[in-house]
């Protein structure tokens, strides 16, 4: 069978640290069948292989001696419309922000206050993507992807996807054993206005907005954009470590000498601390060594100003987890998939 399969692909493009690495493959897929002719393919026998969506959350630390399957699948389709839901399959290769832009448009609700976060549908399920008082989870109905060992197509419900804080099953259980093609949300006909998180109140006050999931988004663009390093112009990934959960024992010990420490209630014994706010503490908000940084807006954002390497970003992470450990004795770990 011959489908074109690139050799030595250049993925500076795709992924957006804007780090420089080489796939030893790559292949592109826009439909099932082109999927499948890449998994029955006789190099996916001698050679390991790596899904890619929009390489907003991976961090290249050399480059990739495999293929690369990017995966491009389109399509937003509803399947189901009732007076209060409306049921959208969506191909995980739609671009994510593209996907809230089309949701508001027809004014339904429920995943607005996740507004301008990078990357592809297929991936919002793998760490349950968050932001703004607002989870993946809280939408989606069901899973479709193929089963890379039997090669069927499978489905997960909600329940069936063990999501959790930045994490689900496909993080998990089948991290590296499947390839998401299709997701399933459940979107409301009746706003939710979930304003309460953040800035969000303020934003619309500002624009002189009543909330709605359109007004929403667009506060969450703009503050997002203040906020945040544009990828285009400063390579990142986002958040690069995820916010560490920790008892409220060690939380009111911790008070005692920090009581400005930013947390959020997770549970009766369990704070969340903002991890952002621990690396400032630790001094490294702003600090820069060549190409590599720590974003002087939000200490949490790994940056590479230019020709920084993947291994410079790693070793820099490495640093800033130590000297979290030495101030806070709190272990943080990286939301970023390390390649
Ligand atoms: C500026 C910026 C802001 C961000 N803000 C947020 C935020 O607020 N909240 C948040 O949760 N995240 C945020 N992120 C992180 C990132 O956008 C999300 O994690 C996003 O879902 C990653 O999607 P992607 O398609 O780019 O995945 P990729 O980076 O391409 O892949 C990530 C992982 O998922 C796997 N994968 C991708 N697609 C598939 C598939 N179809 N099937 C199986 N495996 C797959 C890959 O193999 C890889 O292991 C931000 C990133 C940036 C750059």
């Amino acid at each position: 069978m011959s489908i074109s399969i690139e050799k030595n692909y250049q993925l500076d493009n795709l992924n957006t640290f804007n780090i420089s690495a080489k796939a030893k493959f790559f292949y592109e897929f826009n439909t099932l069948k082109k999927l499948e002719e890449i998994l029955n393919h006789k190099l996916l026998k001698t050679e390991k292989s790596f899904v890619l969506g929009g390489g907003s959350n991976i961090l290249f630390s050399k480059d990739f001696n495999g293929i690369v399957i990017k995966n491009s699948l389109g399509g937003i389709n509803i399947t189901k419309d009732n007076n209060n839901h409306t049921e959208v399959e969506v191909g995980s290769g739609e671009i994510w922000h593209e996907f809230v832009l089309w949701s508001v448009k027809k004014n339904l609700s429920g995943i607005e206050n996740l507004a301008l976060i990078p990357g592809s549908v297929g991936a919002s399920p793998i760490q349950n993507i968050g932001a703004y008082g607002c989870e993946a989870k809280d939408t989606i109905k069901k899973v479709q992807f193929i089963d890379l060992e039997s090669k069927s197509i499978k489905e997960l419900t909600n329940s069936e996807c063990n999501f959790s804080y930045r994490s689900s099953i496909f993080k998990k259980d089948l991290k590296g054993k499947c390839i998401i093609t299709k997701v399933t949300f459940l979107l409301n006909k009746k706003p939710i206005n979930n304003t309460s998180y953040g800035a969000i109140a303020s934003e619309l006050a500002a624009l002189k907005s009543q909330a709605s999931p359109q007004s929403i988004c667009n506060a969450i663009i703009n503050i997002r954009s203040r906020k945040l390093p544009d990828p285009q112009k400063i390579g990142n990934s986002g958040s690069f470590f995820k916010n560490p959960i920790i008892s409220n024992l060690k939380l009111k010990k911790i008070k005692e000498k920090y009581p400005e420490i930013i947390n959020y209630k997770q549970s009766k014994t369990h704070s969340k601390i903002a991890a952002g706010w621990l690396i400032e503490m630790a001094g490294w908000k702003g600090y820069r060594k060549d190409d590599c940084g720590v974003y002087d807006k939000q200490a949490l954002v790994l940056v590479n100003y230019g020709q920084a390497s993947g291994n410079e970003i790693i070793e820099l992470s490495k640093k800033i987890q130590q000297s979290v450990l030495e101030k806070f004795d709190i272990m943080i770990h990286p939301e970023v998939n390390i390649i």
